[in-house]
């Protein structure tokens, strides 16, 4: 639907947690229905009675957010690529997500049980003058990973880039694994890519482009003791970055992954103190990764630069 600006402002003191620069306005649409919206900053020069665009809703501190795009150079509506980011409430995630948001895309924030971390990312790229929605969703259950799909299609209008970031560890030696801690392993990193890959990867098979980057992990390519679930479900998703790379490369769809190796997040808490060091010791490059070694990788496979690099598994571990 087609809405018009019938009047708007640009707020020079600015309600947290926006940035200067914003504006709101009122739209109406054919039928005469009225609609006060907030504006990016971003998209604020092509502001003018009677200018045409198109409503969406965002989430900021919790609460939905109306927002008014206005057609025009390019850089609106359905021309601005998307980014599904899964477990970017946080860590790896949420450095991938402002990344991408900071390089020009609309980016899906999603996360399972951290709200309201996952709206601070949302908040924060959109205070920078960015555009992202967040959507609770566990990649582990197809129903809702359909759910963050649709609603991305139908806020956004397309999906460039799936990002399958969401994991976690169980670990403990193999002897005294049980098989609940191999099946929740199994099913959040290696299901889960499966999952969301699954449901994007159509929307960007009918526009004949798209890029898949699945975040495995250093112990996906040579094991570690303690850590046979997380080892084999890595590993696994190394194989099936290169069977889709593969399957989609001839669609325009390029699927590749990223192996970190110890990265400075919320992860690494559960490793002993003792145990840690020496692992930063045994590093060539003598520290720990950074979120940002990471997303910056990431951002690189998602440009056009990177658009020939398929199927491979980038290795960010310091030299490890
Ligand atoms: P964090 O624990 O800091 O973040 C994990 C993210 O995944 C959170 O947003 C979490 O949100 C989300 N998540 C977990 N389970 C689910 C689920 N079922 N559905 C949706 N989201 C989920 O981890 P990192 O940032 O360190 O790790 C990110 C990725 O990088 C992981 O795949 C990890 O295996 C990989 N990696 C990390 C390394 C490191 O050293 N940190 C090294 C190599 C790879 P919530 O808790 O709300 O569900």
């Amino acid at each position: 639907m087609t809405w018009i600006v019938q009047s708007w402002s640009q707020v020079s003191v600015p309600l947290p947690p926006f940035a200067p620069g914003y504006a709101v306005a009122v739209v109406v649409d054919e039928s005469g229905e009225r609609a006060f919206a907030h504006v990016e900053r971003r998209h604020v020069e092509r502001l003018e009675l009677g200018a045409s665009g198109a409503l969406g809703e965002t989430s900021v501190s919790g609460r939905e957010v109306t927002v008014f795009t206005p057609d025009g150079d390019g850089s609106s509506g359905a021309q601005v690529p998307v980014a599904i980011v899964t477990g970017s409430s946080r860590g790896i995630g949420r450095a991938i997500a402002i990344e991408l948001a900071e390089a020009g895309f609309r980016v899906v924030v999603n996360s399972h049980d951290s709200h309201a971390e996952g709206d601070a990312v949302v908040e924060s790229i959109v205070a920078a003058g960015g555009e992202a929605m967040y959507v609770a969703a566990d990649v582990t259950a197809p129903s809702q990973v359909e759910n963050m799909v649709d609603r991305a299609m139908a806020e956004y209008g397309r999906i460039d880039v799936l990002v399958n970031n969401a994991g976690i560890t169980s670990d403990r030696r193999f002897a005294n694994m049980t098989h609940e801690q191999w099946d929740t392993v199994i099913s959040v990193n290696l299901t889960g890519t499966f999952n969301c890959t699954h449901a994007a990867v159509r929307h960007m098979a009918r526009r004949g482009a798209g890029r898949v980057i699945n975040i495995s992990s250093i112990v996906g390519e040579r094991g570690s003791v303690g850590q046979a679930n997380y080892a084999a479900s890595k590993g696994g998703v190394i194989a099936l970055t290169k069977a889709l790379a593969r399957e989609y490369a001839p669609e325009g769809i390029i699927v590749n992954a990223i192996a970190p190796g110890y990265i400075d997040t919320h992860m690494l808490d559960t490793i002993p103190e003792g145990l840690l060091r020496s692992i930063v010791e045994s590093i060539p490059a003598g520290r720990l990764g950074t979120v940002d070694d990471v997303a910056k990788m990431v951002k690189f496979l998602c440009s056009d630069d990177g658009a020939y690099v398929v199927g491979q598994v980038i290795d960010i571990n310091g030299g490890l």
